[in-house]
């Protein structure tokens, strides 16, 4: 066999570095793609595929893009969870006779990417590292592209994992972890997590690593001396930037680990039926929580009001700190405003920075650097009229930056070129060599105005032009109506159709002067610009405190704003349980267009109100309600007002939500078997601090089935000595309502709705007691059902209750027994199996989740033959 061209032999050494990675070739002006990469990129970007002669006799597969467009390109590689490998030309191709050396200079991957056009700019873009050992799990979490990085110790429960999946939505997952826990990221994350080096999880590498990066000889400063785990995730995690940046990440300037009890943990499901971030059925922001608080004016801002949204507190203090300056700034209303046409003035900051910590920033980064300092000093003068703890901290850490911002503003021009290799950057005064090449450059072009004019005068030619072009350089135009009285001592260059072109030896001696000039230029600045450069990049810690002050004041002003337009109240906070909402509302809801909405009051405790039962039929406002009362206690935490007349939050450590089967169907997830796993998991990790909110437990499986299962549930959750969580909870199963004759702590609550005739009104009103159960064969009448059909149902709907509640009045469920016949539960057990067959999407549903529904429908076919 022929042996490949030198350059293949390179690249194919290269690639097999690289082989997780898309390599990125570097040839010229282009960025080469060669055989089974050519052919992926070529598909996802759409690009032609070509062929390159490599020696062997089949060409290699071939596609490329532009150098200077490559950003664009990669990041769309990035999106479709590709890595790219961008190698360069590390060596000058004119000095060297054989082959350009070449390098991967880095390592795009999705939670590294930095290419700021293609993140967003309302949240941050999280690279996760899980550490996994014996005794328990450890995460930390870096934005590269904001020099973000934290940790968090799980300890030995290693379902804390999804939670904190759930909490960051990371972009990508490294992980050193066994296959039962990678099938559980996967499960949530939808990719399995990425491997690093197995050394690079070691205690002792992890703790050198973080040492030396922070320059520090231990990690106490950082209060993570004693933490093994996190400082294996940690290290594990910078060791793997390195890897992929192969640059000093010189703007991670310190790890903040944090403590877990400070926050509330929320699992995945709570998140989604919650609506924190985004809605249930769009995935889109609007409409959600953040949605309706989210007034803030810049980037950094945004993305720390969604990191709040994320997590709430679960510490009075800190939620009061956070409280007393939303109500500060709610009052100020004209202070807010000035503040606001500050904030609008702030570009990204943070993201800025790590252009310029990564090299990659322009002059006209830094002179949006310069613009988003300006009025530093305003928002620190407008900020001491506010007494408050939170407010004092923020004006402390906003450094007013006055040397970066002056020494940018009289270095760069005020518009400077987009390159920075071509000059016009440097304002006039800054270097005298500078100014000289420029003042010789002036001259030069003067000269050339000269000569242009002798010439035309020497030779008579009045149309005669000096022009200038890339190929040729200067040269004298003459048009071929006039060639003929060209002077002997011009030298011929070019022949056009309509015209000749000339040079001089006068023209080519201003011309070298010209060029020379520009040359120099261009290498002058670019040395002061990336003096400059690397200047600010040493202010990297003062510019991020301030960046982060800033972030916080702006998400206390969008809080203060909500709360200002919204009409919300602040709410009081105590810690012995109770919860008490006057007047309260949906505050997604309320915001929705055409809706009236009709505020409702809430009272549960950990005593003699803990488990509220709510019924009402279908649409008259159950869910919509429950989930008020989470959000209002989620807002409370958040340290934001609230949409109520009054409200009193007892602390709660977790919300817990559980959607039922009908409402969740969506998501294509409807199986009862969740269903299952999710009430499981609420009644192995609830605590009486929890708030629970069930809507509909038991509705995935027969009606017998289903609604022992929920009796059985909420006697659990209703007992001080087993759970005794605060309780909401809705059901269609009206004969639920009899546990509050039963069991200590429930009480029974209805939506409300009025019959006029024949229709039934909506009141939307919450009212204690349970409701008349026939209130769904109104509904089946509003919705057209024929009369007989209706009447019908009545005399059904009489012989079922006579027949089965009179069985359950016993107490606990295990004295409890249906009278069914066989046959008939077998074959409306098959009828619901079959049914759920039919409503499932095959598009939708993971591998392991049809396993896991063939399981069920197995045990679900056992149970009916029994
Ligand atoms: P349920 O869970 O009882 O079936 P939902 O909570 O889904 O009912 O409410 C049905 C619809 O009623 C909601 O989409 C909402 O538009 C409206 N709604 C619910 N509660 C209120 C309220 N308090 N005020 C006004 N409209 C409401
Ligand atoms: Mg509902």
């Amino acid at each position: 066999m022929a042996a490949v061209t030198p350059m293949m032999e390179q690249y194919l050494q290269i690639k097999s570095e690289n082989k997780n990675a898309l390599v990125f070739f570097r040839l010229g002006d282009f960025y080469e793609l060669f055989y089974d990469d050519a052919i992926i990129a070529s598909k996802v970007l759409d690009i032609v595929l070509t062929g390159r002669d490599c020696g062997q006799p089949e060409r290699a597969p071939m596609c490329g893009v532009p150098y200077h467009a490559a950003e664009t390109y990669i990041s769309k590689l990035i999106e479709k969870g590709h890595k790219v490998a961008v190698c360069e030309q590390v060596e000058d191709p004119k000095t060297t006779k054989t082959i350009v050396k070449r390098e991967v200079v880095r390592i795009v991957t999705p939670g590294t990417n930095t290419d700021i056009k293609s993140l967003d700019s309302g949240r941050n873009n999280y690279l996760m590292c899980v550490y996994e050992s014996k005794e328990g799990c450890a995460v930390s979490v870096a934005d590269v592209s904001t020099g973000a990085f934290t940790a968090l110790d799980l300890g030995a429960d290693k379902v804390k994992v999804s939670d904190e999946i759930a909490r960051y939505s990371p972009s990508e997952i490294i992980s050193n972890c066994s296959v039962e826990l990678s099938a559980r990221i996967e499960s949530i994350f939808g990719i399995k997590p990425g491997s690093h080096e197995a050394w690079a999880f070691s205690y002792d590498n992890a703790y050198k690593k973080l040492c030396s990066h922070f320059g520090t000889l231990n990690l106490r400063g950082f209060g993570i001396e004693d933490e093994k785990r996190v400082i294996c995730a940690a290290g594990a995690l910078l060791d793997y930037l390195s890897y992929t940046r192969k640059t000093a990440l010189t703007h991670i300037t310190s790890i903040k680990p944090e403590a877990e009890k400070t926050f509330m943990v929320l699992d995945v499901s709570s998140r989604r039926n919650l609506e924190l971030t985004e809605t249930m059925r769009d995935k889109k922001k609007n409409g959600s929580l953040l949605g309706v608080l989210d007034f803030t004016r810049t980037s950094m801002g945004a993305r720390a009001l969604r990191n709040w949204v994320e997590r709430p507190l679960t510490k009075k203090p800190d939620i009061e700190k956070r409280l007393n300056s939303v109500a500060v700034l709610k009052e100020s209303v004209l202070l807010r405003e000035e503040l606001k046409e500050y904030l609008n003035t702030v570009l990204d900051i943070e993201r800025l920075m790590s252009k310029i910590v990564f090299g990659t920033a322009n002059a006209r980064d830094l002179n949006t650097l310069k613009s988003s300092f300006e009025n530093l000093p305003h928002m620190r003068r407008l900020i001491k009229n506010f007494d408050t703890e939170l407010f004092k901290e923020i004006y402390e850490d906003i450094d007013e930056l006055e040397d970066i911002r002056s020494t940018i503003g009289e270095y760069i021009a005020e518009e400077p070129p987009v390159s920075i290799r071509e000059g016009g950057m440097i304002k006039k005064g800054v270097d005298s060599e500078l100014d000289e090449h420029r003042e010789a450059k002036m001259f030069g072009t003067k000269w050339l105005l000269e000569l242009e004019q002798r010439e035309k005068t020497l030779s008579g030619i009045k149309t005669l032009k000096i022009k200038y072009n890339k190929v040729f350089g200067y040269f004298i135009e003459i048009t071929n109506s006039n060639i003929q009285n060209a002077p002997e001592r011009y030298i011929r260059k070019q022949t056009l159709s309509n015209c000749e072109r000339f040079v001089t030896e006068e023209l080519k001696q201003i011309e070298d002067k010209i060029i020379g000039a520009d040359e120099r230029i261009g290498e002058i600045e670019y040395e002061l610009f990336m003096k400059l450069r690397q200047k600010i990049s040493a202010e990297t810690t003062r510019i991020q405190k301030t960046a982060a002050a800033i972030a916080s004041l702006d998400a206390v002003c969008s809080l203060a704003e909500a709360a200002d337009k919204y009409v919300y109240v602040r709410p009081g906070l105590n810690e012995n349980g109770v919860i008490d909402i006057k007047d309260g509302r949906h505050p997604c809801v309320e915001r929705m267009k055409n809706v009236l909405f009709v505020p409702n009051d809430t009272f549960i405790d950990n005593d003699a109100d803990r488990l509220l039962i709510i019924t009402g039929p279908n649409m008259a406002g159950k869910s919509t309600y429950m989930r008020q009362v989470a959000l209002i206690v989620l807002m409370a935490q958040i340290g934001s007002f609230v949409p109520a007349r009054y409200a009193d939050i007892g602390i709660v450590d977790r919300v817990f939500t559980r959607v039922g089967a009908s409402d969740d169907i969506a998501t294509g997830q409807s199986t009862f078997m969740v269903e299952m796993s999710e009430v499981a998991n609420i009644i192995n990790n609830a605590t009486n601090k929890s708030l629970l909110i069930l809507d509909e437990i038991g509705r995935g499986t027969s009606t017998f089935d289903g609604l022992s299962v929920a009796w059985s549930v909420m006697e659990h959750i209703a007992d001080k000595k087993k759970l005794g969580a605060k309780t909401l909870f809705a059901t269609h199963y009206h004969e639920l309502t009899e546990l509050e004759t039963m069991v200590d702590g429930v009480k029974n609550y209805c939506v409300t709705v009025k019959e006029s005739g024949d229709t039934v009104v909506f009141l939307r009103k919450i009212a204690k007691g349970g409701a008349d159960d026939s209130y769904g064969i109104h509904v089946a009448k509003l919705a057209g059902i024929p009369g007989d059909i209706i009447r019908r149902s009545k005399e059904i709907l009489k012989m079922l209750k006579a027949n089965d509640i009179a069985g359950l009045g016993g107490g606990t469920s295990d004295s409890v027994t249906y009278e069914f016949s066989e046959s008939r539960e077998s074959s409306s057990g098959k009828k619901i199996i079959l049914n759920d067959l039919e409503e499932l999407d095959i598009d939708l549903i993971s591998p392991k989740g049809a396993w896991e529904l063939l399981f069920d429908i197995k045990n679900r076919l056992k149970n009916l033959d029994k």
